[in-house]
């Protein structure tokens, strides 16, 4: 018998990424094969997101565009995932009658199960509305299919306790629940003998790491009596207050053998704390970047967002990042057109970006999220036209310290892993810096995705570089997959 085939279709941020690979590993483990043709997929998944506008607009649109192919094909199975879900069942329910399966952010491992239901009874709503502190909740606690052989995601906690002001994450995610130490340094050694060379840590506030675990959730390991407890950086301190495990983790997760890269994101500026800056210093495998959030450079609109702190704090934290690790990459994340932002808000903003010359700035227009603070703020909605002239000019001002920091790189040496054939142009390779920026670069032998290498930088733009390959410093360890075909 030919095996059902499935197709995703992720919106949104890394979190939801691991998700659906997660949803991928529950419908393969049911005997579904990806599918070659994702218009001819058997079944569907829509994994959602709410955190910004265009991304419901963009479900809906799909939606419409599946329930032409169910008529024509009334097999076809729709799941609908994610935040969007999680925080508009009703709408989601109302507008497409046509989807077997609704499910919220803290029950994607019921994904297959629901399927199942939904063949015997017809279309399912399950939402919880809060996670289960037992492994399930946490994506990379199930199989998981991932895409990429040498590189992982893990969760390492789910939620969030801030309270931006704008912000439905806090919503549709839940309060902060950490996965325990212990599991999470066990599964990067299963990924490392599995291959995994390069860890993404993932979490909404990765510095509140481990602030809930109880003791017996902070366990390392260690034989009969003797059992390690997570926050050795804590033993000289003796308040005993309960701290984040954050720099721990690092720290732990470094130390796994055939962990070349650790990577994380993201951390809240408010809590970036030195011992963090120290473990990123000192272990070798923790790459040379931060993902540093600003949202805003006036002090009266991080008031308004709830952030927590000042533009100068901001820059104190910056400056002492830059200054405790070397040759450190930083970037960020700003919304233009808060409720009530001025021009003299928007002009420190910019004044701020400038100063902190970011490398990369993933710049947001303010949108407005039903069931967040800053969606009441009506009256203090900027004019869409002066939003839209300020986010050009912020992009002018970021564009700019983007390809400065580019240039700078030109004539340097780096180390990368080669990600594939380039996008562009089938001729060149793609790889990842340290610094986690894109360099180009042509090879006369095809050298395979996780490969290290050090490549000549020769060129720049604003959001990538360019250059000579040198020589190979490794191949991955991990086996080429075997690609699945349907049929
Ligand atoms: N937890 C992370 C943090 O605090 O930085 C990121 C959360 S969110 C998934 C990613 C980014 O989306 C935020 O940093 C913010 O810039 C942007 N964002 C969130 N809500 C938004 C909204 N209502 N309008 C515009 N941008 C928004
Ligand atoms: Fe949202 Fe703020 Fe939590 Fe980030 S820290 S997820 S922006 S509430």
């Amino acid at each position: 018998m030919t095996a059902k085939t499935y197709a995703i279709r992720t919106f949104g941020c890394q979190m939801n990424e691991h998700d659906s690979e997660r949803i991928a590993g529950l419908l393969e483990a049911d005997g579904l094969v990806p599918a070659l043709d994702a218009d001819a997929a058997d079944v569907v998944v829509l994994n959602t997101c709410c955190i910004r506008e265009n991304a419901d607009n963009k479900l809906y649109g799909t939606l419409g565009h599946l329930k032409t192919a169910k008529e024509q094909r009334p097999g076809l199975e729709i799941i609908v995932s994610g935040c969007l879900a999680q925080n508009d069942r009703e709408e989601l329910q109302r507008r497409a009658g046509h989807v077997d399966v609704i499910l919220g952010t803290h029950n994607v491992h019921r994904a297959v199960e629901l399927l199942h239901q939904s063949r015997e009874t017809g279309p399912v709503l399950e939402i919880w509305d809060e996670a289960l502190e037992e492994a399930e909740s946490f994506p990379s606690a199930l199989a998981v299919r991932r895409e990429i052989d040498y590189s992982a995601w893990m969760s390492i906690q789910i939620g969030c306790d801030n309270t931006c002001t704008y912000c439905i994450v806090p919503a549709v995610r839940g309060r902060e629940l950490s996965r325990p130490f212990g599991e999470l340094v066990a599964e990067v050694q299963r990924l490392a003998a599995d291959g995994v060379h390069e860890i993404t840590l993932l979490g909404q506030n990765v510095n509140s790491y481990g602030r809930d675990l109880t003791l017996a959730r902070r366990e390392v390991g260690g034989v009969d009596d003797d059992v390690l407890i997570a926050g050795s950086l804590w033993a000289a301190d003796d308040s005993r207050r309960i701290r984040p495990l954050f720099a721990d983790l690092l720290t732990a997760v470094s130390a796994v053998e055939g962990i070349e890269r650790v990577r994380f994101t993201s951390p809240h500026p408010k809590d970036l704390r030195p011992e963090t800056i120290i473990a990123m210093a000192e272990n070798d495998a923790v790459c040379n970047h931060l993902h540093l959030p600003l949202q805003s450079g006036s002090d009266s609109i991080l008031t308004a967002m709830h952030r927590g702190y000042t533009a100068e704090r901001y820059l104190e934290k910056l400056a002492a990042a830059r200054a405790g690790i070397e040759d450190l990459a930083v970037s960020t994340d700003i919304i233009v057109g808060f409720p009530g932002e001025s021009e003299d808000d928007f002009e420190r903003t910019l004044a701020v970006a400038a100063d902190a010359e970011f490398d990369l700035a993933y710049t947001f227009i303010f949108s407005p999220r039903d069931g967040t603070v800053a969606a009441t703020y009506a009256d203090r909605f900027v004019d869409p036209d002066v939003v839209s002239a300020r986010f050009k000019q912020l992009h002018t001002v970021t564009e700019r310290s983007a390809l400065a920091k580019h240039r700078a790189r030109i004539g340097r040496v780096e180390e990368v892993v080669v990600e594939g054939v380039s996008r562009r142009n089938d001729q060149m390779l793609s790889s990842r810096t340290r610094q986690n920026k894109l360099l180009h670069f042509a090879s006369a032998t095809a050298l395979r995705p996780g490969t290290r290498a050090s490549v000549l930088v020769t060129d720049a733009g604003a959001h990538y570089l360019a250059g000579e390959l040198v020589e190979v410093l490794a191949a991955p360890r991990h086996r080429t997959r075997i690609p699945v075909s349907a049929g």
